[in-house]
């Protein structure tokens, strides 16, 4: 060590050809791992007294296979949360995700009539679907329904003044507040009635010249209870109608079936609602995109809005919701996998957990108990409805839960389990039951 004790560190040059890399230089790019090297070397310069090259070769491997992992990576949803947004929101059916990679793989007829060989629009092939789901005269879709919102506030009412109660200034997560989106949407927000309180009289005092729209907001992630009052969909549509006032229904998740406290979209559609607000991947269990979903006078001012063109979706976007709508015709309750997990019985639930929970109780140390609990739906959807579920309690013998949770989490593939008590739980609702092989090789590995 009387030398520079640098000069044990060997150059980039030299890593980079280095006998004990080579598997890792066969499959990582030159790039990346020249990357990984560089980064690996300035740490061990600073550590440079536990200097140790097996050391810096194996962090250096293993920095280059992390760095080349892909980031978005499958994940297994034990959980239990149908909609995680975390997660990516609604898994969906198969027939859509085979349409959106097949749109990706290749051309298709996005906006062309096959027919006349004439261009045509894009929302043609879903407007009839979504028409005929809904009972709405026509529809459009954007990219997901905050964008639905700002487009339908831009085109009803851009300068002008839109109601709102005050119950319902909503916000999502992220930056979906109420006020703020009415902002960029150039509309001017109206607060009317009281945080618990806003009745129809309410409304209609606040009615004058520059008034462009009146709109509800469903309460999604919060409910008020007690002593409150609201205005139904139906009679704001009433009060619009008999003022020339569009309403706008924003519906959020908003469902196709009656689904406890969740709105169904057909409802404010028959109630008189002009425009009708909904995400694609919520409870509805299709692709991310807003639905938007009224009168054909309504829908054609928003398509003309230059603004349509920044929130339009995707070919493999409107495929994969073209074959979620082609779902809903036949038996959407078993095909769609977002209904049939919420929809799933306690008894077949059970039956799968504690299958799965003699299996985990094979691996040495391990210790599982299958018990009941409580679980949400998750993505601004039933926000106070917890629904009763079945969860797999696993107690790892010297582990710590964090510790498990989190070696689930960076293994592969990665699960996502829920910390409850101490313990990790997996609830096997949304596990798909092809996955529950390697859910079990995934904590195998994970408690080794
Ligand atoms: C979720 C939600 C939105 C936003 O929907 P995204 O599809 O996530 O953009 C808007 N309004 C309501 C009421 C919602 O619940």
């Amino acid at each position: 060590m009387n030398d520079n004790p640098y000069r044990q560190i060997p150059s980039v040059a030299k890593l980079l050809v280095h006998p004990a890399l080579a598997a890792v230089q066969q499959r990582v790019p030159v790039s990346l791992l020249t990357e990984s090297i560089r980064a690996e070397l300035d740490a061990a310069r600073v550590a440079m007294a536990d200097f140790n090259l097996d050391d810096l070769l194996t962090r250096i491997a293993r920095r280059a296979t992390d760095a080349q992992r892909l980031r978005y990576c499958p994940v297994i949803n034990a959980t239990g949360i149908v909609l995680h947004t975390n997660l990516g929101r609604a898994p969906m059916a198969e027939s859509a995700a085979q349409a959106a990679y097949n749109a990706a793989r290749g051309y298709l007829a996005l906006e062309l009539d096959l027919a006349t060989g004439e261009r045509s629009s894009r929302q043609n092939p879903i407007r009839a679907a979504v028409a005929r789901l809904t009972g709405a005269d026509s529809a459009t879709v954007v990219n997901n329904c905050a964008a639905a919102t700002v487009i339908a506030l831009r085109t009803l009412a851009a300068g002008k003044e839109v109601i709102v109660s005050r119950g319902q200034l909503i916000e999502i997560g992220g930056s979906f507040r109420i006020p703020e989106i009415m902002t960029v949407s150039g509309a001017t927000l109206r607060e009317v009635g009281t945080t618990n309180i806003t009745r129809l009289r309410d409304y209609e005092a606040a009615i004058g010249p520059n008034t462009a729209a009146l709109m509800r907001v469903h309460c999604s992630n919060y409910r008020v209870r007690g002593f409150t009052e609201s205005v139904s969909i139906e009679d704001l549509a009433t009060l619009g109608a008999k003022h020339g006032i569009p309403v706008i229904d924003d519906v959020g998740s908003g469902s196709v079936f009656a689904f406890e406290s969740e709105p169904t979209i057909a409802a404010g559609i028959a109630a008189g609602a002009d425009l009708t607000l909904f995400s694609g991947d919520k409870l509805f269990g299709g692709p991310q995109c807003g639905i938007i979903a009224g009168r054909q006078k309504w829908i054609e001012a928003i398509e003309r809005n230059p603004f349509m063109r920044a929130v339009r979706c995707d070919k493999m976007t409107l495929a994969a919701l073209e074959a979620t709508l082609a779902l809903y015709r036949d038996q959407p309750l078993d095909s769609i996998p977002t209904l049939r997990m919420l929809a799933l019985p306690l008894a077949e639930l059970r039956r799968r957990s504690e299958t799965f929970a003699e299996r985990l109780r094979s691996l040495p140390g391990v210790t599982v108990e299958v018990r009941d609990d409580e679980s949400f739906a998750g993505g601004g959807s039933l926000p106070d409805q917890a629904f009763p579920t079945v969860v797999i309690a696993v107690c790892v013998e010297g582990m710590a839960e964090s510790l498990l949770a989190t070696r689930l989490r960076t293994g592969t593939p990665a699960v996502m389990a829920r910390i409850k008590e101490g313990l990790v739980c997996f609830d096997l609702r949304t596990v798909f039951v092809e996955q529950q092989d390697e859910l079990f090789a995934a904590t195998k590995s994970a408690i080794e």
